[in-house]
């Protein structure tokens, strides 16, 4: 897939976008402060996340290891408002997502942070070009643009040729590369990708987190890859490691 991964930096920088390929501009896209999740669980609580302090840069591509149960979903969650912290803060852009209304958070989820599922999460009854095109309907861009848009972001990751097939039409790394042009239809700012690769062999894994990469380096986007496989950390920026909710 080397033809993909080397052709995205044409794909993604549009006229007129001056970010710099790798460059971390200044200033946090994240920040999470002293965040705490708990989860009642019977008369007790589990404690998933227990203060947990991180910034990330504008630019930057961050893998979180850490083992099945260490708090990787849950983290990704509340960076994406898909979650509340219990206690703490969440700034995304400047924007603190832990204090937004559910109204607020349905348009930061569409427009400035994007996920990534391990399943991949495509619609089965729609086509790749379809499943790409539904982040573009639910912000209501004009049929015109969003077939060009589409068009851009399946070229980007190399599926221009696999535009009508279905799902099940699709190997699982195709499948995933449905997913990241879907994610990225919008432009987010942040990418939140939850062990993309888990259900792909060791090469398609690696090869989706060089096209994550390429496309961090390219367009300025900020990517958190949660991950438990090693052989994808070397593809990161910075790793850290969370353990039972504490980062070490
Ligand atoms: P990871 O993604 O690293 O496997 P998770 O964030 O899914 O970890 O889970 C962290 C901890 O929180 C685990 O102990 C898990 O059982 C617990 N947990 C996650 N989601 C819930 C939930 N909805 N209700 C109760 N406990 C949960
Ligand atoms: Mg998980």
């Amino acid at each position: 897939m080397s033809g993909p991964v080397r052709d995205i930096s044409e794909g993604l920088r549009g006229p007129g976008d001056e970010t710099a390929a790798g460059t971390v501009t200044a200033g946090a896209m994240v920040r999470a402060e002293a965040v705490v999740r708990e989860y009642p669980s019977g008369d007790a609580v589990v404690r998933a996340l227990r203060g947990i302090d991180l910034t990330i840069g504008r630019g930057e591509l961050l893998a979180i290891r850490g083992r099945s149960g260490s708090g990787k979903t849950t983290l990704l969650s509340i960076l994406g408002g898909l979650d509340r912290p219990t206690s703490g803060r969440v700034l995304v852009d400047d924007l603190e997502v832990s204090a937004l209304t559910e109204d607020e958070l349905v348009d930061v989820r569409r427009r400035t942070v994007a996920f990534v599922y391990q399943a991949f999460g495509l619609v089965p009854f729609l086509s790749a070009s379809e499943n790409v095109e539904v982040p573009l309907r639910l912000v209501g861009t004009d049929p015109a643009s969003r077939d060009a848009r589409v068009a851009e972001l399946l070229e980007m990751v190399g599926l221009e040729a696999r535009a009508r097939h279905r799902p099940y039409e699709l190997s699982g790394g195709e499948q995933q590369r449905v997913a990241i042009a879907r994610a990225l239809a919008n432009r987010p700012r942040l990418l939140l990708a939850d062990e993309p690769t888990g259900q792909l062999d060791s090469d398609t894994g690696h090869r989706i987190m060089m096209l994550i990469r390429a496309i961090v380096r390219a367009d300025g986007v900020t990517a958190v890859v949660a991950t438990h496989d090693p052989a994808m950390l070397d593809v990161a920026d910075r790793v850290v490691e969370l353990r039972d909710g504490l980062l070490v």
